[in-house]
């Protein structure tokens, strides 16, 4: 008999309406490399990221087996293509796989009533999904949806309901869920990513993983299999040979991620780190290196960081640097000694660390996190990533008992670009956040909210950096001045930036819906949702930052308040507080709105010779590579750069800079020139485009900030 093949489509799927920081499917990557080995020619298999490109491959060639990739940027996203799919073939099988799905049975039983999917693969899916596939295969030509729901076989990692009773059928956990070593093929060998990697329309970052799971269990978090809390691995050689191809096959500059939950915790991961720096200089197409250090092995992830170098500001997650705290949520950190020591070695190594800090934690107060971002800047983090805890289903956290032990509440915001319309339907992705505790208030959220925002914007993307690591160099803690500038401002001195500041402030407010319904009910009405369409939805801190940016008046404002709030506390030090203010307002690039929108203006400025010595510390500092022979030659020796370093470490500044100021004496000017290095102005302009500028600039600067920190940050020398 001439029988068909048996046609499946995955697809780990993406809102494509404005141009974002997404990855290539790298997950459903992995589950075809196993399927196309295990069944061969016998199949037809297809992987899609963009959902226009799956919705018109399933009208021209409909398949018989949907496989989603399902979390919650993506949910109601993968429910828009499930019924178009269905309108296509009604008897499409659709399987979800994912970790966003309650992990008791009674809440996979509940999610499969109220979902349109007919199966849910449960922790890791290449086998499991393998599995059901060949037992259909055996079975090939036939309705799937019938044959699976009254198969009466439970199937490895998978749940479905039976036909008759409605019975929860899940599967016991198949063998390779328990081995050390993945046994599985790698999906970038296999060619399976090349479409994505230099897809030229919407740029997807490379992403590669070299271990699973993760031993801390943290119940804020979903990663991994959390009844296997061992970790296990990809084969070393496979790993190598993957960086080897991504850097080779890449046409464009890329952000490469290592998605492993805890880099650092093998042995072996510094010969992969040597591997990745070998290939980064040797190409020099890699932006940026990301990576999640393991919580225990400070040692190794020194050393790995020495290795990196510039291109990576490696991530040590703390969540909390207030004692106690993070237990409630079941990890411990690492003593704050430890945690001192470890940042400490990574500067003496020349090199940096970022953290990440979550804002809610159950059992923490507004004071004990104000103290703790103290902390952050005391004990010498380049900068933290400070994020509002998602309730994610499938972790503890999100649990009727935990939540109620914790006064947990929780409301709903849209999830900025997460949005769209798909084959005539309308889709929005919402977040569930928590947004009160036992232990802080609705109003205290609402409040850091501001506080959050300037952290980010002097810090984080360093806009008012050199002020506030002035300040600090004078006893003055960078923590307090934000709180200051983060009450109520003078209107008539600052009438923008008021005005900002309570539209940020509204907007904070008002964004937050009890339901996923009641939000709906607002955003899908036609004219809100034409609103987000063209204007975006705004991820609040990235908005701001944009603005700041493309308005030098706002700008001129907000640098000015900072300037004010030191020099109250810093009396007879107005003329440097004042030069410091010009300083950080020319740092940045002037933007237009229009083609190029980035140019070099080669201005100068005049500095006194105070300032010029505390600005060494910024030269070279805008950017994370620098591939200039003399930087590569330097970079392992000990890269000088400050922030918030102790006082002592500054006294030595002339000495150690290469620059012209230590030759000068202390009433000398000098003077500095901006723009002195046109391949970054070229670098940026080529981002902006990249990223879609020509279409929405604002979006298009902000989707640059999520990927470099310091994109918009001048390169200057002395003359
Ligand atoms: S350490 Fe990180 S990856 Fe591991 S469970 Fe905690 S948050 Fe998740």
């Amino acid at each position: 008999m001439n029988t068909r093949k048996l046609r499946i489509y995955l697809a780990d799927l993406i809102h494509d309406r404005h141009i974002y920081n997404y990855s290539v499917p790298l997950n459903v990557g992995y589950i075809t490399a196993l399927l196309n080995k295990r069944m061969g020619k016998a199949v037809e298999t297809k992987i899609f990221k963009f959902p226009d490109n799956l919705i018109s491959t399933m009208k021209s060639l409909p398949p018989d087996i949907l496989a989603l990739s399902n979390y919650d940027w993506n949910v109601n996203l993968n429910l828009a293509l499930t019924k178009i799919g269905r309108e296509i073939n009604p008897d499409l099988f659709v399987v979800m796989g994912g970790p966003n799905i309650r992990k008791k049975p009674e809440g996979i039983r509940d999610y499969l009533i109220h979902h349109q999917c007919d199966m849910h693969v449960v922790n890791e899916g290449e086998d499991a999904f393998s599995n059901i596939v060949e037992y259909i295969m055996g079975l090939w030509p036939c309705n799937i949806r019938r044959l699976i729901n009254s198969s009466g076989i439970k199937f490895s990692n998978a749940a479905y309901l039976e036909k008759d009773t409605q019975n929860l059928m899940l599967g016991k956990k198949p063998d390779s869920a328990h081995e050390k070593n993945i046994p599985f093929p790698s999906p970038w060998l296999a060619g399976l990513l090349d479409p994505f990697i230099n897809n030229v329309s919407f740029p997807l970052q490379p992403l590669i993983e070299t271990n699973r799971n993760c031993p801390y269990q943290c119940h804020f978090c979903v990663w991994g299999d959390f009844e296997l809390n061992k970790i296990r691995i990809f084969d070393f050689d496979t790993v190598i040979e993957e960086l080897r191809y991504i850097f080779k096959k890449s046409e464009h500059q890329f952000n490469l991620t290592i998605a492993d939950a805890n880099f650092g915790i093998l042995k072996r991961d510094t010969e992969i780190a040597e591997e990745v720096r070998r290939l980064s200089d040797q190409y020099k197409k890699a932006d940026r290196i990301f990576i999640a250090q393991a919580k225990n092995s400070i040692k190794r992830n020194l050393e790995i960081s020495k290795i990196l170098g510039k291109r990576c500001i490696p991530e040590f997650a703390v969540q909390t640097l207030t004692p106690g705290i993070l237990e409630y949520s079941g990890r411990k950190n690492p003593s704050n000694d430890a945690i001192q020591e470890y940042v400490a070695g990574v500067k003496n190594n020349g090199h940096e660390v970022m953290t990440d800090i979550l804002l809610g934690l159950p059992g923490e107060t507004k004071k004990q996190y104000i103290d703790s971002m103290k902390k952050v800047i005391d004990f010498g983090f380049q900068r933290a990533s400070v994020a509002d805890i998602r309730l994610l289903d499938g972790s503890v956290m999100a649990e009727e008992d935990y939540r109620k032990k914790f006064g947990l509440e929780s409301r709903f915001r849209v999830i900025p670009s997460a949005y769209g319309e798909y084959g005539g339907i309308k889709v929005i992705e919402y977040e569930k956040c928590v947004r009160k505790t036992n232990a802080m208030s609705t109003e205290d959220l609402l409040e850091l909210r501001l506080f959050n925002a300037n952290f980010f914007l002097l810090y984080y993307i360093e806009l008012g950096r050199p002020m506030l690591d002035f300040a600090y160099k004078n006893n003055l803690h960078p923590i307090d001045i934000i709180a200051e500038v983060s009450k109520k401002i003078d209107e008539n001195k600052y009438p923008l930036l008021s005005k900002y500041i309570e539209r940020f402030t509204k907007t904070a407010n008002d964004e937050w819906y009890d339901s996923v319904e009641e939000a709906d009910n607002y955003f899908l009405q036609p004219n809100n949702f034409s609103k987000i369409m063209k204007d975006g939805f705004p991820k609040l801190n990235y908005e701001y930052a944009a603005k700041l940016l493309i308005n030098s008046d706002l700008r001129n404002e907000f640098l000015g308040l900072i300037g004010q709030a030191i020099k109250e506390k810093l009396p007879n030090q107005d003329f440097i507080v004042n030069e410091l203010v010009k300083f950080c307002f020319q740092r940045v690039f002037s933007i237009n709105e229009r083609s190029n929108p980035i140019n070099s203006k080669k201005d100068d400025m005049e500095l006194s010779f105070e300032i010029a010595n505390h600005l060494t510390n910024y030269i070279d500092d805008y950017d994370y590579i620098n591939t200039s022979s003399k930087v590569d030659k330097t970079v392992r020796k000990g890269e000088v750069r400050d922030s918030f370093a102790p006082i002592s470490t500054f006294n030595n500044k002339i000495e150690n800079t290469d620059s012209s100021i230590k030759d000068l004496n202390k009433n000398s000017k000098i003077k500095i020139k901006f723009d002195v290095d046109d391949k970054k102005t070229e670098w940026l302009n080529y981002q902006i485009e990249r990223n879609g500028g020509a279409n929405n600039i604002m979006l298009a600067i902000q989707v640059v900030l999520q990927k470099n920190q310091k994109a918009f940050l001048r390169s200057w020398k002395p003359q």
